[in-house]
């Protein structure tokens, strides 16, 4: 799975880096940042800096296999009975691609962040989901925004 912030405010659409560092929005203050915790459980971390109203940000969780899906899914055309290979025409390709958004709909209930793509619940490759409504993605207390030092210490 992917996971990227999302700015209610400026739009601004940023996947956490894989190196760990922390994705920004664009808003020239009360920024959405967001960054990977732990990417074998999935579990992210996200916050509005200056700490402050948290309404505008927004997590969304892609995917991985619906993304890829041209690449690693999907054959390229169809043989022609000329044994050449011919491109799908737009009906065919439309198809296929709701045809992957279906397999992507029937992914493992378990773990629990993976079930959220299931048919049962969003059916959908992309959840767009408040920080903190599910396990995995969390509001950064402040002494986790201090030892990122995205948070000056308070005056003493
Ligand atoms: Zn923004």
């Amino acid at each position: 799975m992917a996971k990227a912030l999302f700015c209610l405010e400026c739009s601004a659409i940023k996947s956490f880096p894989l190196d760990g560092t922390t994705a920004t929005c664009d808003c020239p203050e009360g920024k959405v940042v967001g960054w990977w915790v732990d990417m074998a459980t999935a579990t992210s971390m996200m916050a509005v800096l200056p700490p402050g109203s948290r309404d505008k940000a927004r997590v969304l969780i892609l995917h991985s296999g619906f993304l890829k899906a041209d690449v690693e899914i999907l054959p390229p055309g169809y043989v022609g009975p000329d044994g050449q290979l011919y491109p799908f025409d737009q009906g065919q390709t439309d198809a296929n691609w709701r045809d992957v958004h279906e397999q992507a709909t029937l992914t493992a209930t378990r773990p629990e962040a993976l079930s959220v793509f299931h048919k049962s619940r969003r059916a959908c490759p992309l959840v767009v989901l408040k920080p903190g409504t599910m396990p995995d993605t969390h509001w950064a207390t402040d002494v986790e925004l201090h030892k990122r030092g995205l948070l000056e210490p308070a005056p003493a």
